[in-house]
């Protein structure tokens, strides 16, 4: 990028929000992908709609590349800049500008921590249930530029179901306003529900009014060992057969609890096969009656020890086991690659045989865990990418994960988003009048392609080598 250009860009934000050291390009050069990093020519921290407005149309001159990034944690690659880019971080647009309580709303600005709203929300009472296993540090702007789910999706739905309205600087620099407060809008195309998983590739968001909803005033929260992970998977189908809907469903395997208790050493039983991590909340007695049917259906299924919390500080160091899965298992070896397969929920445990038999097959090591009462498995690979022998098995090991998956008749990605990482699996599972749509979309709103190229699909890229096609050609630092 020459100079000029650079000065221009900072003459828009100011000098104080332009980065472009070797040391702060390195530092937003990845997200919490492994494999996927390149440096961008500068980071910037816009501080209006005009000054994003302004890079946008810079950036369709011809010159550059625009990458939006909230906290960096997605999973697939999303805010990985591409080849000749300007990454715009939005971490600074972290106000909560209203909380409705008549209209159960909140309107919020996109560098707004999850867990910031979430605990905001509830002092008065109220409840914003999307909650990713990264809410204590990603962004609401990423949550719904992934329609991120995370451990409640169960019974609450994911970011999707909480997005009532957006506000969104389009690639061409204008602003584009969609839904509002009302519950219900039937005017013209949803264009809400294009911004909702538009993983930056549309627009950056500037804006977002979300739903809320009355805070359950009951929980009670169950952590339940078994000897034999199919007692596990036959206690989840008993479950929901029962016509129980738990706040949170979530599963660990033998290798994951095992990576938790030498990380936490929170007293969890090294031999069991399986965890399940079951919370029911509501108001009224219903609750309590829900947890001891549970209770009976685990017990029935062979649960080694049901654990109940007796107050909301035991209830949180349970949930401490699913939480600290993914970095407890990434102390194990150097690489961690966590995906993302998801399966009609009863075919979760035909799922959960097929990453064991990926694993065994590919001589790689697996821990899974994940939301079991949405069929959204995380099998997690612990490898080393500098061992490209061992990398290149571990590629192997997911593509057939992946295909085993959409032959369950499921998708490639539940809550983390197609990015870099699963977009040559697109087509398997959109279809391709489908992907032609997603494209044929992308370049009316995005002629010049210049903002997030190459993420979720190609489109003819503008400069030679855009991006990393897959995790097997990594993008290289220039
Ligand atoms: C430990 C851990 C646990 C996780 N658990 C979950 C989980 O349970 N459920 C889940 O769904 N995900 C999970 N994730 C993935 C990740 O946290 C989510 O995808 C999250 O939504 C990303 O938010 P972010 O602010 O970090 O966005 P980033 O990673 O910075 O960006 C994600 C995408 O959003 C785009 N983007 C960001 N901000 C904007 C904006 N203002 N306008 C337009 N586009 C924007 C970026 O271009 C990129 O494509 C986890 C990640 C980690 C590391």
């Amino acid at each position: 990028m020459n100079k000029s250009i650079k000065e221009r860009i900072m003459q828009i934000v100011g000098k104080n929000n332009f980065l472009d050291s070797d040391e702060d390009r390195l530092c937003y050069s990845f997200d919490a992908t492994p494999e996927y990093k390149q440096l961008p020519e500068a980071v910037v921290f816009p501080e209006s709609e005009e000054q994003i407005s302004k890079i946008l149309k810079l950036a369709n001159e011809g010159s550059f590349n625009v990458v939006p990034r909230g906290a960096g944690t997605g999973l697939s690659g999303g805010s990985v800049p591409v080849e000749n880019s300007v990454v715009i971080v939005m971490t600074k647009w972290d106000k909560i500008l209203e909380i409705d309580s008549q209209n159960l709303t909140a309107t919020v600005q996109p560098g707004v921590i999850t867990a910031h709203l979430q605990n905001e929300v509830e002092k008065i009472g109220l409840f914003y249930p999307p909650d990713p296993g990264s809410s204590s540090v990603c962004t609401i702007g990423g949550n719904v530029a992934n329609n991120a789910g995370g451990l409640r999706g169960l019974k609450y739905g994911v970011t999707k179901n909480y997005v009532l309205g957006t506000e969104m600087v389009l690639p061409n620099g204008d602003l584009l306003s969609t839904g509002g407060k009302n519950v219900k809008d039937t005017a013209g195309y949803n264009l809400r529900d294009f911004v909702v998983g538009s993983e930056g590739t549309l627009g950056i968001i500037t804006k977002i009014i979300l739903k809320l909803i009355p805070k359950p005033t009951e929980s009670v929260t169950m952590l339940a060992y078994f000897d034999k992970l199919n007692s596990s998977a036959k206690a989840v189908s008993e479950i929901i057969s029962a016509h129980i809907t738990p706040s949170m469903m979530e599963f660990l395997d033998h290798t994951t609890i095992n990576c938790v208790e030498d990380y936490t050493q929170i007293g969890l039983p090294r031999n069991s096969e399986a965890i399940l991590l079951v919370e029911v909340d509501g108001r009224g007695s219903i609750v309590k009656e829900d947890a001891e049917t549970i209770t009976k259906i685990l017990k029935k299924n062979n649960a080694s020890i049901v654990r109940t919390a007796q107050n909301m500080k035991e209830a949180l160091n349970l949930k401490a086991a699913r939480r600290s899965a993914f970095s407890a298992l990434a102390r194990r070896r150097p690489t961690t690659i966590l995906e993302d397969a998801t399966v009609p929920r009863s075919e979760l445990p035909v799922l959960i045989e097929k990453v064991i038999e990926a694993g065994n097959k590919f001589d790689v090591m697996f821990g899974n865990f994940g939301h079991a009462g949405d069929g959204n498995l995380h099998p997690t690979c612990l490898t080393d990418e500098r061992d490209k022998a061992e990398i290149e098995r571990a590629h192997k090991a997911f593509d057939f994960i992946f295909n085993e998956a959409i032959i369950l008749g499921g998708t490639i990605t539940g809550e983390h988003g197609t990015g870099l990482a699963k977009k040559h699996f697109l087509e398997q599972v959109a279809g391709i009048p489908g992907v032609e749509m997603m494209k044929k979309i992308k370049s009316v709103i995005d002629e010049n392609n210049i903002l997030n190229p190459g993420k979720i699909f190609t489109i003819a890229p503008r400069c030679e080598g855009t991006l990393p096609f897959s995790r097997s050609q990594i993008g290289s630092f220039k």
